[in-house]
């Protein structure tokens, strides 16, 4: 029986309510696929600053390092706004980016045909939609150096962010994107501003080597990241993968992520390195969702989200690719038969809370398995 790691962190909020969902799938996979997931879980985020002073413990993060794949629920909630700002809950998802190296976060933005109406735009425009964007997530503006406000000593002061990009960093991501691609429509649109920017010019230079060099069977489009933001919003079905630094992706990814309607919905994937000794990729699925402090504790969160982000963790660290599949096409039938959370909520549909999402996906899911 295979061996599969995971480390389960649900954190604050509504993060062990809707996690609790996932270790049914994980208990339901292991009775009826000897899918052989050996599961751990460690607080993080305010639940660990309060037992154990820190948002993650070096002891979590040892877990995080040893494990095939980390699944993250979410962190935060006004209890904890007045804890040090190093100490904060969202510094413990920002360690574990940084020390596991996740460098591209995948963000799907698929639409489930149930929910089109949800959408702001017309059903024919959305309908089907599936795209994937790759965001550069440990780069950029966001964290190159110097990043000042300095004083001018006459009345003025000037503000400094710096947008850096070195070749290793372009080539990785770009090369992620490509792969990616590979197991989906094969075309990839890379978004950068190289008619203003120089990082955006040498990105673009990257990118088109490493597709010539590398990647000549994937198709290749370059896009300025302002034209390709209104081409995502007037067609998105044009796009397959969209490859772009961390400004860029940040902004990109939560347009497409609108598009598509609820935030209860969408799930997410950060990928680091291939570990030269185990051959396995380090990476952390999460919803996008923070931990809706609001609905807590209720029963009522929507755990579609972090049930996604565990079929990314089937597909892309333990490629259980036909399992993902079919929790997918559990989650879209699911949906179809008008079962709904109260986020997503319509006309004619029957409301239920979270457990009782869970099991509808559930059920759908091992009779699947089963066939
Ligand atoms: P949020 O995503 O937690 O909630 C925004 C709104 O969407 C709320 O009304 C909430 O009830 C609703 N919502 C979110 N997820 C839902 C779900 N699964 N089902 C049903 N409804 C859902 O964002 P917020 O209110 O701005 O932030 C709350 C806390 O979460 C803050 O402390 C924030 O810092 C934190 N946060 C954490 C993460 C993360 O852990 N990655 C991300 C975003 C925000």
């Amino acid at each position: 029986m295979a061996s599969r790691k995971l480390l389960l962190l649900p954190g604050d909020g509504i993060g062990p309510e809707t996690m609790a969902e996932v270790e049914k799938l994980i208990a339901l996979m292991n009775d009826t696929v000897d899918a052989g997931f050996e599961t751990e879980t460690a607080l993080v985020g305010g639940a660990a600053y309060d037992a154990e002073g820190a948002p993650v413990s070096d002891a979590t993060m040892a877990l995080a390092t040893a494990c095939d794949a980390v699944l993250f629920g979410a962190v935060g909630g006004p209890k904890w706004d007045g804890v040090p700002y190093e100490k904060r809950p969202e510094a413990g998802l920002l360690r574990l980016r940084k020390d596991l190296g996740l460098f591209a976060n995948l963000r799907p933005a698929i639409c489930y045909p149930a929910l089109a109406d949800a959408s702001s735009l017309k059903r024919a425009v959305i309908e089907g939609l599936d795209i994937l964007i790759v965001r550069e997530l440990t780069g950029g503006v966001y964290f190159g150096e110097p990043k000042e406000i300095i004083d001018l000593g006459n009345g003025q002061k000037r503000a400094i962010d710096t947008q850096v990009y070195e070749t290793y960093e372009i080539e990785r991501i770009a090369r992620a994107a490509f792969d990616l691609a590979k197991t989906r429509r094969n075309k990839v649109t890379s978004m950068e501003k190289r008619n203003v920017m120089k990082s955006g010019l040498y990105w673009n230079e990257v990118v088109t080597r490493i597709h010539r060099d590398e990647y000549p069977d994937v198709t290749l489009e370059h896009e300025l990241a302002d034209a390709g933001g209104m081409k995502l919003v007037k067609a998105p079905k044009q796009f397959d993968v969209i490859v772009t630094d961390n400004l860029f992706g940040d902004m990109l990814s939560d347009v497409a992520a609108q598009l598509t309607g609820s935030l209860g919905m969408l799930p997410s994937a950060s990928l680091g390195a291939v570990d030269d000794a185990t051959g396995k990729r380090r990476a952390l699925y999460e919803p996008v969702h923070g931990s809706a402090p609001d609905i807590a504790g209720k029963g009522l969160a929507n755990p579609l989200a972090m049930i996604a982000s565990f079929a990314m963790g089937l597909r892309y660290s333990f490629q259980m690719i036909a399992e993902a599949d079919a929790l997918e096409a559990a989650i879209a039938e699911t949906l179809e038969a008008g079962i709904r959370t109260g986020d997503i909520m319509a006309e004619g549909c029957e409301q239920v809370g979270t457990a009782g999402m869970g099991d509808a996906v559930a059920a759908r899911f091992r009779a699947k398995l089963a066939a």
